[in-house]
């Protein structure tokens, strides 16, 4: 984890909102996926079905989605936060990124889009052993 511990919510949600579009496992993943020869755009804009998304890396020819979803916003059932105070707020928060999460897959697919979602918390390996294996099989 790299950010510090924050004393409380909205300590969380100020820390969060200061963040980069950019977050280091999202760059790290690119770099390791650039090494590898595989060349992708980053945050391409695609309207899925009058949804506009950027993913964070986008193989467009082969119409691949690639999310680095972060643990907190998300939900990671590893990390996902549940912050004590202002609790009902929060569910509701993280309730709405769960449906925003699932309309994007659902408008992508239906636009004949791949869409993998990756935790920001797996290692560099692991998540790109995972896009790699969806690039080979959509190549076959
Ligand atoms: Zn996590």
């Amino acid at each position: 984890m790299a950010y510090p511990a924050p004393s409380s919510a909205i300590a969380t949600t100020i820390m969060r909102g200061n963040r980069s579009l950019d977050t280091k496992p999202e760059r790290a993943l690119r770099s390791a996926l650039h090494a590898g020869g595989y060349r992708f755009r980053k945050h391409y804009l695609i309207d899925a079905a009058g949804l506009r998304v950027r993913p964070d890396i986008v193989f467009t020819r082969l119409r691949i989605a690639i999310f680095v979803d972060g643990c907190f916003w998300h939900g990671c059932p590893e990390h996902g936060a549940k912050p004590r105070a202002n609790e009902a707020f929060w569910a509701a928060k993280f309730a709405r990124n769960a449906a925003r999460d699932r309309l994007v897959n659902e408008r992508l697919n239906a636009a004949g889009w791949t869409v993998l979602r990756v935790w920001e918390h797996e290692t560099t390996d692991e998540s790109s052993a995972r896009i790699e294996l969806i690039l080979n099989v959509d190549r076959q």
